[in-house]
């Protein structure tokens, strides 16, 4: 039996204003037997919300459901650990369904894909930034010598190329930025972009995990076998290929899990993959809400996510509470992994660990 597709939408709720313009249209006829739905904003559709329990809805809304909006207000702002800037979003939302996922949920717990289709403006506001900055002369954990945006900060690129050309513009504008570089983290393997000529001015980041927690946490996404096949293609299509080693939870067998996984990504790859490849290591940050909203649909993912003996909590700036491992631990168990990195993977420079 093969498996649904990732997304097939039934229904798209459109702003008037994105459906005039041409990334619109192009979306709009990319799936011409779904239901149009005009929406005011693509802010507020509150039939997109629902039961946060009801994990059978909300998926499927995740796959049936699309939004087509126009972005407001466009600006990079400064990152300084992934990238350098985080572009202006050319979506949100995602069809996959991470039980940790902290993306913001800005359209209930579906929260499905929204696309933004004037991708023009977009594309133009980032050549004037990048052309602001002039070259960038301080090589630091970020880059050598480009300026690095993130373009999907609040979506999953590699899906959203499923839905539109908008991260496939994005590479072709930096393709022509000798002083900048796009970046993105996925947990999707999309193929389509392999013939997209990047010419090494995107850094795709496969996020990856021991394949035993993904499959109870990577929910939807693309299993990690998978990705780890992908990289030598991917550095051999153009790109720049890094890992996300993220989130990083602890468990009994963890570290067995993480060396058996490092010894896997050693095995996957060539030499030419390994000599430019990098890591971000990132351990787990839970939140309260999240772990009672998991409780109801999928309490498994719970008991590796939610480890009051390990965690300490946090009250975030938007007033929840964020759970992480506990500062003198987290430090311990980070150099733990550390040292696994240097033993099975001495190649593997980490850019940075938090
Ligand atoms: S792929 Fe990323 S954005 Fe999508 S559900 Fe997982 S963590 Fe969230």
């Amino acid at each position: 039996m093969t498996a649904p597709p990732l997304i097939s939408p039934t229904r798209i709720y459109v702003e008037p204003a994105a459906a005039e313009l041409p990334r619109g249209r192009a979306v709009l006829d990319r799936f011409p037997d779904a239901e149009r739905v005009e929406v005011a904003s693509h802010w507020r559709i509150p039939e997109l919300h629902g039961d946060e329990a009801n994990a059978r809805r909300w998926v499927r809304i995740k796959r049936e459901a699309l939004v087509l909006g126009v972005k407001k207000s466009l600006s990079a702002r400064p990152n300084g650990r992934s990238a350098h800037f985080i572009a202006p979003s050319t979506a949100n939302g995602c069809a996959m369904a991470c039980a940790y996922c902290y993306v913001p949920r800005r359209k209930g717990y579906s929260n499905p894909i929204t696309v933004f289709a004037n991708i023009e403006q977009i594309t133009g506001y980032l050549a004037r930034h990048v052309a602001r900055q002039g070259p960038m002369t301080t090589p630091d954990q970020v880059d050598d010598r480009a300026w690095v945006y993130d373009i999907g900060e609040n979506s999953d690129g590699a899906v959203d190329a499923l839905v539109s050309d908008n991260v496939r513009d994005l590479v072709e504008l930096f393709r022509g930025l000798p002083t900048a570089k796009a970046s993105f983290a996925t947990k999707y393997v999309n193929r389509d972009l392999l013939d997209w000529d990047p010419q090494g001015r995107t850094r795709v980041r496969f996020s990856l995990m021991p394949e035993r927690t993904a499959k109870l946490l990577d929910i939807r996404t693309s299993p990690v076998a998978r990705r780890l096949a992908a990289l030598d293609d991917f550095v051999t299509a153009g790109y720049e290929v890094h890992v996300n080693l993220s989130p990083v939870v602890v468990h009994d067998g963890w570290l067995e899990d993480w060396a058996e996984l490092l010894v896997a990504l050693g095995d996957a790859t060539s030499a030419a993959t390994r000599d430019q490849l990098a890591a971000e290591v990132i351990m787990l940050t839970h939140n309260r809400a999240l772990h009672e909203v998991n409780l109801g649909w999928h309490p498994r993912a719970e008991e590796l996510l939610w480890r009051p003996d390990l965690q300490e909590s946090k009250r975030s700036e938007g007033g929840g509470v964020n759970v992480r491992y506990r500062s003198g631990l987290k430090r311990a168990l980070l150099d733990q992994l550390l040292s696994l990195i240097a033993t099975h993977a001495p190649y593997l420079r980490v850019r940075y660990a938090f």
